[in-house]
């Protein structure tokens, strides 16, 4: 089969190797489609990053050779015989975690949390292949009405509502998206549908503000011509927002989103930040605010199933390109990393 095989950082190769062969507790899967995502982007430029550099306990897996990709759909082409749930046939996406079932956080299905955590795609191998092997509990089916190509976005629509999920928002808080990227253009979604007042959200990048519009943001403001805290300020009564959802993780963004909020607000630090960032303690002291992060889902995969079912959230929109395997880092890692204003998901269909 073809794949895309990351060897070190810089250095993907598209190879033809064996397909993977069928084990106990796991099923096959043709790949439909797999999603760029940031990442990814991560390990192509300066990995490895999330890919293990001692060999995994669990997979014992450690760094190259090795495929990336881990928010994918794919159609079940073999079962092992001790699989109950799926059979030849089946749609499906994968939540990607890789856990011990053992441990203090894997008894009380607290996965993300699980001390031996794994990832498909970083610790196993992912679904920049034709072919990949998962193990059944990873797997989730796809209704009709979801396509390979949205259901190659449940996974970070998961995310985006596993970050509603651990900010604590309620029904009518008024909530700001800083950064519209996939992650932020996904938190916005899932807050509406799970009932947010007013969804502001601040994003300098022209295609990506329209997008935000297009989904059903509120409001939208480029953070370099106005101060969002001040115009999201006008429209609370002076209240700013409830929550913020910082999904870029700089220095900038961890500021707009104390700026945007108010007192005894939530900031939810979604972006993963590489770098430390500065916090204005005096500020966030006096006004009582909280800091939580999120970093990943549970078991948020079924809803982000049925949001997409019945529309309550858009793919589409979010999709600007699809792209061959062969033009994986061409087409699609480098796009992405020079021209973020065009983009928002790139799809690689296998
Ligand atoms: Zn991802
Ligand atoms: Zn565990």
């Amino acid at each position: 089969m073809k794949a895309a095989v990351w060897y070190e950082k810089e250095d993907i190769r598209i190879e033809e190797i064996p397909e993977p062969e069928i084990s106990p507790g796991h099923v096959k899967v043709k790949i439909k489609a797999c999603g760029i995502c940031g990442s990814d982007l991560h390990e192509y430029y300066s990995g490895p990053f999330i890919i293990p550099s001692k060999p995994h306990p669990l997979t014992g897996r450690s760094g190259g050779p090795l495929i990336l990709g881990h928010e994918f759909s794919g159609e079940v082409v073999e079962v092992a015989n001790d699989v109950r749930r799926f059979a030849v046939g089946d749609r499906i996406t994968v939540n990607p975690l890789i856990y011990c079932g053992q441990c203090h956080f894997c008894r009380r299905g607290e996965h993300i949390m699980c001390s031996k955590l794994g990832t498909v795609g970083f610790a196993w191998d992912g679904a920049f292949a034709q072919y990949g092997l998962f193990p059944e509990y990873s797997l989730i089916k796809l209704p009709d009405a979801v396509t390979d190509d949205m259901g190659a976005a449940v996974e970070p629509l998961a995310a985006a509502i596993h970050a509603v999920n651990r900010s604590g928002m309620k029904i009518g808080d008024n909530v700001a998206i800083i950064g519209a990227g996939p992650i932020g253009l996904f938190v916005q979604q899932a807050c509406k549908a799970a009932g947010a007042g007013h969804v502001y959200v601040v994003e300098p990048m022209k295609a990506r503000a329209e997008t935000a519009a297009k989904t059903g943001a509120s409001a939208v403001f480029d953070p370099t011509a106005v101060d969002a805290g001040k115009e999201i300020g006008k429209l609370t009564d002076g209240l700013r927002a409830d929550i913020a959802f910082d999904c870029v993780g700089i220095q900038q963004s961890f500021d707009t989103a104390v700026k945007v909020t108010g007192r005894r607000a939530t900031i939810c630090v979604v972006g993963l930040a590489l770098k430390p960032i500065e916090v204005p303690f005096i500020r966030l002291w006096g006004h009582e605010k909280r800091i939580i992060f999120s970093s990943g889902y549970q078991d948020e995969f079924q809803a982000a199933v049925a949001y997409m079912e019945d529309g309550r959230v858009n793919v589409d929109h979010l999709i600007t390109g699809h792209i061959d395997l062969d033009d994986l880092v061409d087409g699609g890692i480098k796009e992405l990393r020079e021209h973020p204003d065009r983009h928002v998901k790139i799809l690689v269909h296998p």
